[in-house]
Formats: structure tokens, sequence, C-alpha cells
């Protein structure tokens, strides 16, 4: 399956390039705030200004969270914070607060909360919502036997669960937590009392569903097959250049000391 088989797909609501990327968030984001009823919005897109042409006669759009005009994931947490309550369900609440916490770049919060809310644009999604999926196949690209929903790809998928497993084998927690609870990121919050325990747990944990999330796509748009070397090595080196990022760790430290013992790393964090 390749780029061209998503046809109009791509081009109306799926990231394509990094200009569309950047595009594709601000309206991404704009329809979920205006999902959660964000300000007192009431129409998909109604954060962003309407569309002005610019004196080079380019089209330029405006995010009405940041004073600015550019869009940023900080403004959405602070709209958020300021209307939680009208706009999700406590268990989502308590899992976007946990995921703010979490030592991310704005890009992986903004891909983690789409995932807490469902609004990452799985086919099932597109589907509901009218998008025309029939010149491609619904099916999970990862397993290919089920259709893709937003649970399934990643959390009941064969090969996802496979992936989530070989993670929980790597941190060596199988005597404190089950794979479950490692898998189910509200629970884990509940079941792990150190706080530095759960601060890398939480980062593998977006780090996992992220290099799924990447393979995923490079699958459907870029003609990639699965490679469960480049997903397990991702979630690696994602979750140790996240953390070592916000680490003042000494020279010393180093990529191979994560990938031996994740959880014994990074003493002072
Ligand atoms: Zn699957």
């Amino acid at each position: 399956m390749g780029a061209a088989d998503y046809g109009p797909v791509i081009a109306s609501s799926i990231i394509v390039s990094e200009q569309w990327d950047q595009l594709g968030s601000l309206l991404a984001a704009a329809r979920i705030a205006s999902d959660a009823g964000i300000g007192g919005t009431t129409a998909a897109g109604s954060n962003t200004a309407p569309i002005s042409s610019s004196s080079s006669g380019l089209d330029s759009f405006s995010w009405r969270l940041e004073s600015s005009g550019f869009f940023s994931v900080a403004s959405i947490a602070k709209a958020l914070a300021r209307d939680k309550d009208n706009a999700w369900q406590p268990a989502t609440i308590g899992l976007l607060s946990e995921m703010w916490k979490v030592f991310i770049p704005p890009k992986i919060q903004f891909f983690a909360w789409r995932l807490f809310i469902a609004r990452l644009p799985v086919k099932d999604l597109l589907l509901s919502r009218g998008v025309d999926l029939t010149s491609s196949d619904p099916m999970c690209v990862l397993c290919g036997s089920q259709p893709e929903s937003l649970a399934h790809l990643f959390f009941f998928c064969n090969v996802s669960k496979t992936m989530w497993s070989r993670k929980f084998l790597w941190v060596g927690i199988a005597s404190v937590i089950s794979l479950e609870v490692f898998m189910d990121f509200g629970i884990l919050q509940t079941k792990v009392k150190s706080l530095k325990d759960r601060r890398r747990l939480n980062i593998i944990w977006i780090a996992t569903s992220w290099s799924l999330w990447c393979m995923r796509n490079a699958i459907i748009f870029e003609q990639g097959q699965y490679s469960f070397d480049v997903v397990y090595y991702n979630v690696m080196f994602y979750s140790w250049s996240w953390l070592a990022t916000k680490s003042m760790f000494s020279p010393s430290s180093s990529f191979f000391d994560w990938y031996m013992a994740p959880l014994d790393y990074f003493s002072d964090v």
C-alpha cells in the first residue's frame, strides 16, 4: 500500500510533509479544541482565525490561543487546564495530567494527547467521519487481520502486543507489575509508587506508542515494511534521548547504560 492509495485522505487529514505537518497539527488541534468546547467554541477550527491573504498572496492562519498567532502545545495545555472540567471525563483528565509531566518534546506531547483523547487519525475514525477509504485497505497494516482502530493498533494487535511484551521484559519489572499494568498508562500511575521509576516508565510507555505510530505511518505513506528491530530500538533511543535532555547525567552515561538497565540509570532524575 502506498501514499497514492490514500489520495484525498492524505490531502485532508494526515501529515505527509513537514509543511503539511505544521498545518495539519494546527487544524487538528483546532478541531480537538473545538470538540472539547474550549473557549466556548462550537465549530471546528474556531481557534484559528479565518484564512487571510498576505501581501505576497499566500494564505495564512492565526492561532487564537496564543497572542503571537503561532500554534503551541503550551497554549492547549493552558486552555485545557482552564476548561478541563467541561472538556473531558475525570479519567481522561487524570491521564492528561500525568502525560503533561512526562519529559518529552512538545511534538510528542501533542501525539500523546491525541492518543489519550482518541483523536489520532486511525482508519476507523476517518471512516466514521465520512472520509472515503474505499481505495485503500481499512485493515491494520501491522497484522493485516483486523480493522484498524486506535485500540487495536496500539493495544490489541498481536504485533503491537509482542512489542509491549518485549519492552516489558527489557525494563525488568515483572516481579513488581504485570504486562497488563505496564500497557495501561492510567493503572501504571497507581501501581508504581516510586516517582523516579514512574517517570522512566512513562517515557518508555510513550516512546513505545510513538514508535509503533511512526512504523504504522511509514508502512502506509512510505511503502515501508514492518521491522521489529526498528521499533524495538527506536523505543530505547527515543526514551533515552528525551530523558537525557532533561537530566544532569554524568559524562560516563551512555545509551548502552540505558540499554542495559533503564530503571537503574539516571539516578538523579
Ligand atoms: Zn493489527
